[in-house]
């Protein structure tokens, strides 16, 4: 018989209504003949208010008091759920993470899942009866209760999906699906009938609070079908598939992450195994960095910086202190007044000019750019957090993707270059293969390190620091029909601008010339290039949540004594750039880092 996994959110079992309404819901499957797993998260703000109730208590409670507590929001609500089924004449029965064998590490308020047990939810599933399951929520294995991180409910349905071989995971949510923004900030934005998982990821992880990035992890890995569903109406929702039928447009998604700080480590020694330690440090605290650019140096001292939740700030700063004591110099920098902008599609694979058209976008709203990176399928953008709204309003119109228009972008740098290869479908294969020798469920997977060696990179330093900098100067190379791959930027010290990005190396006479007849109107900006370099790309799911990535990744490089020049980081791609001498011993160790046969 065929198993369906229901997750009903906070806001969707708020009240005795909305209980009764998801009950019914589960036992109209269960009478169509499925068998029916409801996962249920805490009632409305439960969750929030527990928090600020030990706010008031300590402003450092243990986190193992933490899940002790927040478990208890999860246990109220399958309780009452199972209430209401057995209103409506069913059997039901009420399980906690620890009661169905959800086993996870220990680290308490982020445990990951280790596996799941199947014979109990089994047994009363088979005895007719529907089996409502506390989401995010586990034990270790010394029976201590952990949670899985805000928002969790939704991994764990995707988790029980995945052991229960369920037909389809549905999440019921307070909206009618997955937006191509966050409909309560862009009423405009539109709903997509469906989205790829690599989209998903991204988007989920830069801040499209909908759905926990770790749950579109569990759904990529185990080929869940995923549907994200209104739990007020019978609306269909939005399918989350292995690839997007919408993927003649370049952009599916913007998201925002408004609350994000930006750190800065100076004067630091200009030697291999710098971004090790950094790494390092903020691994062990699982803390993921993003944006991370490191500066041209300058005297033998650099320059890093990226970005962090402000929630994260105060334990990222105690990391890079700690990194700093172990490089032996160093200054740290912070500031908080600024907001992430992402955009998200998988058409950045097939397209050029995208990044020359968001900046387009930014610039013609008036709006300045601190830090940039770049993805396969991803370009993120730091911005002042009082223009963060506008700047997703301008970006979301900018490339056309509101409600009853055909997402096309407005201002015409995208020019389409190739079909969706078959590198996509080899790429899903040896993922698979990776997933079949995981012992954890949410263990690393990394299926794939490739090296490119046909590729220059290009930087410009000293540009000032206005909005349309980086817009002139992309659009230029966009017009010289030059497709630019990584790009990072960041605003250094004195207040001015360095960029970098890569070129294929045949492009690389026209793109400096292009690129000089745009520096004619600054003369202060410095030109400088390397014909000859390395790309590095290391594939995965979940890469830049699983802080381990990072951390194996730059310390095999520092162990090789390989030096770094440019990298980017996301769930699904992290890139660098080092020496083309040095590609084939890093492209070995990165093999032999991540345990993959050449
Ligand atoms: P639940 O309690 O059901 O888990 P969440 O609050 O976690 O619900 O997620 C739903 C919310 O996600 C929506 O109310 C919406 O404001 C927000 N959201 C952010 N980005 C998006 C997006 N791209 N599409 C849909 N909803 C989004
Ligand atoms: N109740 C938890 C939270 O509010 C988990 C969830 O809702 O997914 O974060
Ligand atoms: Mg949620």
């Amino acid at each position: 018989m065929s198993v369906i996994v229901q997750k009903f959110g906070g806001t969707s079992v708020a009240d005795a209504t909305k209980i009764r309404r998801a009950a019914e819901r589960a036992v109209a499957a269960k009478r169509l003949g499925h068998q029916v797993v409801m996962v249920v998260s805490a009632r409305g703000k439960k969750t929030d208010e527990l928090v600020s109730l030990a706010a008031e208590i300590t402003d450092k409670p243990h986190p193992r008091e933490m899940d002790m507590l927040l478990s208890t929001g999860e246990q109220e609500s399958v309780s009452l759920m199972a209430m209401a089924v057995h209103a409506l004449g069913e059997q039901a029965v009420s399980l906690t993470g620890g009661q169905v064998g959800v086993l996870t590490d220990s680290s308490h308020t982020n445990a990951r899942i280790e596996s799941i047990a199947t014979e109990r939810m089994k047994r009363h599933l088979d005895s007719g009866a529907i089996v409502i399951v506390c989401g995010f929520q586990g034990t270790d294995d010394d029976l201590n209760i952990t949670t899985l991180g805000r928002g969790g409910s939704d991994t764990t349905a995707t988790a029980l999906a995945t052991v229960l071989q369920a037909e389809v995971c549905e999440i019921y949510t307070d909206v009618e699906g997955v937006f191509s923004t966050d409909p309560r900030l862009v009423p405009e934005a539109r709903k997509l009938n469906q989205i790829s998982y690599d989209e998903m990821l991204e988007l989920a992880s830069v801040g499209a609070g909908v759905m926990h990035s770790r749950s579109i992890e569990f759904a990529k890995k185990f080929r869940v079908p995923l549907r994200v569903r209104p739990a007020y109406s019978d609306e269909e929702g939005t399918l989350i598939t292995p690839a997007s039928d919408e993927a003649d447009s370049v952009v599916n998604g913007v998201a925002l992450i408004r609350n994000e700080a930006r750190v800065t480590i100076g004067g630091i020694p200009d030697r291999p195994g710098v971004l090790s330690v950094i790494f390092s440090q903020m691994a062990e605290r699982k803390i993921p960095i993003d944006l991370v650019v490191q500066d041209v140096s300058s005297g033998g001292v650099a320059e890093i910086s990226f970005t962090v939740p402000q929630d994260d700030l105060a334990e990222t700063l105690t990391a890079a202190q700690a990194a700093i004591d172990e490089l032996g110099a160093g200054e740290i920098q912070s500031g908080t007044n600024v907001s992430k902008v992402s955009a998200v599609g998988v058409g950045m694979r097939t397209h050029t000019g995208v990044a020359a058209e968001m900046f387009s976008i930014l610039a013609e709203a008036n709006i300045n750019i601190g830090m940039v990176t770049t993805s396969d399928i991803k370009i993120s953008v730091l911005v002042d957090r009082n223009s963060a709204d506008d700047a997703v309003l301008a970006v979301h119109r900018g490339f056309g993707l509101e409600k009853d228009q055909h997402p096309t972008p407005r201002i015409g740098f995208v020019k389409k270059i190739s079909e969706v290869g078959d590198d996509q479908q080899k790429q899903a294969q040896l993922e698979q293969d990776v997933v079949a020798r995981l012992t954890n469920m949410e263990d690393i997977v990394v299926s794939d390190v490739s090296l490119d060696q046909a590729q220059s990179r290009v930087t410009i330093s000293n540009l000032p620091n206005s909005p349309g900098v980086a817009s002139q100067l992309f659009s230029a190379v966009a017009d010289g029909a030059v497709m630019v791959d990584m790009i990072v930027q960041n605003v250094g010290a004195k207040n001015r601008t360095n960029i970098s990005f890569t070129v294929p190396r045949e492009d690389l006479d026209q793109c400096l010339l292009l690129v000089r007849a745009v520096l004619e109107e600054w003369p202060d900006a410095d030109l400088s290039f390397e014909r000859e370099i390395a790309k590095l790309s290391v594939r995965g799911i979940g890469l830049r949540s699983h802080t381990d990535v990072g951390r194996k990744m730059f310390q095999a490089l520092f162990q090789a004594g390989i030096n770094v020049t440019m990298l980017n980081t996301s769930e699904i791609l992290m890139s660098v750039v080092v020496s083309s001498a040095e590609g084939e011993k890093a492209h070995n160790c990165l093999h032999r880092a991540f345990d993959l046969n050449s």
